[in-house]
């Protein structure tokens, strides 16, 4: 059990350091980068999940709010766009995770209405765990009550502000079990959460109800519902396209395959691994998940296994 402990420890380790989760992170030196991505819709960068705005004369209404130490450079830095005094009236989660949902206490006490898919609210009101079912876990505490989203949705919600139809989508099972797609049809943009997203070989949290499978499909039906020259903000990364799209769809079918088959050989992970199945889509292999860790996750997701929670502290 104490081996087994260590590991652990290292493996939170790593996934503090690339700061998806957020703790252990100094914040006092970010900075929060807005850009225009079209009309009145913003992308705001700093640490955490990338935020989109749209800004306009009804107020604002925020796409994910990062980390509760950023909530006020979020606030000042929608302020100093001098489009309007009005206050950010609505949070969308798009979902659970910490690097996306870490100022919702803030932002609720500063009197925005949190609103997720229902799975988000009970994610972050009982903790639990993240993880791909394999070498990457970790434990998530429950959030405090002023965090917890007031208003949720089954399948879809719409925003009426700024002449703009805002739409929630909830697409089941693919970072997670509470994953909402947003779209700003009058501005041809849309925020596409963590089922989309640009740092390699994503992060798929089987462990909260993620699949490579639901994440295939929400990407896929983005990448051919949505208008061609639509602006992607992916939940991490630079601002993107369809054809960005497209080619992340590509290596999750392709890689999944790849692992489909090892399965059906009867080759174990061990073998997988050592065998290099991924070796191909090398260049999608990431600091924060490598192939090996890719390897595992397609495993887990096609096998169904979730990965047990062990407590470790
Ligand atoms: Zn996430």
């Amino acid at each position: 059990m104490l081996r087994m402990g260590v590991r652990l420890l290292s493996v939170v380790a790593v996934v503090w350091c690339t700061g998806l989760f957020g703790q252990d992170q100094d914040f006092s030196k970010v900075q929060i980068k807005v850009s225009k991505v079209s009309g009145n819709i913003y992308m705001l960068e700093g640490a955490g999940g990338n935020i989109a705005a749209s800004v306009g004369e009804d107020g604002i209404v925020i796409v994910d709010d990062q980390f509760a130490p950023l909530a006020d450079k979020i606030q000042a830095a929608l302020k100093n766009l001098g489009i309007t005094d009005k206050p950010v009236r609505f949070v969308i989660n798009t979902h659970y995770h910490g690097d996306h949902t870490g100022g919702n206490a803030p932002f609720a006490n500063a009197g925005s209405t949190l609103i997720a898919q229902d799975n988000v609210r009970k994610r972050l009101e009982t903790g639990g765990a993240a993880g791909n079912g394999g070498s990457v876990r970790m434990e998530v505490k429950p959030a405090p009550k002023a965090a917890l989203p007031i208003i949720t949705f089954e399948h879809d919600v719409t925003v009426h502000l700024n002449g703009e139809d805002i739409r929630a989508l909830h697409f089941p099972a693919g970072h997670t079990d509470g994953d909402a797609v947003i779209f700003f049809p009058k501005n041809n943009v849309v925020h596409m959460g963590d089922d989309f997203v640009r740092y390699g070989f994503p992060f798929i949290d089987v462990t909260s109800g993620g699949s490579v499978q639901g994440m295939i499909a929400a990407t896929e039906k983005v990448s051919t519902q949505q208008p061609p020259d639509v602006k992607v903000i992916p939940g991490h990364g630079g601002l993107s396209n369809l054809d960005d799209v497209r080619a992340f769809v590509t290596m999750l079918k392709e890689t999944s395959a790849a692992v489909q088959k090892a399965i059906d050989e009867k080759k174990t992970l061990e073998q997988m691994k050592q065998e290099k199945i991924l070796e191909s889509w090398k260049k999608w292999s990431g600091e924060f998940v490598d192939s090996d860790k890719f390897i595992e996750t397609l495993y887990n997701s096609l096998t169904g296994t979730k990965g047990d929670f062990v407590k470790h502290n």
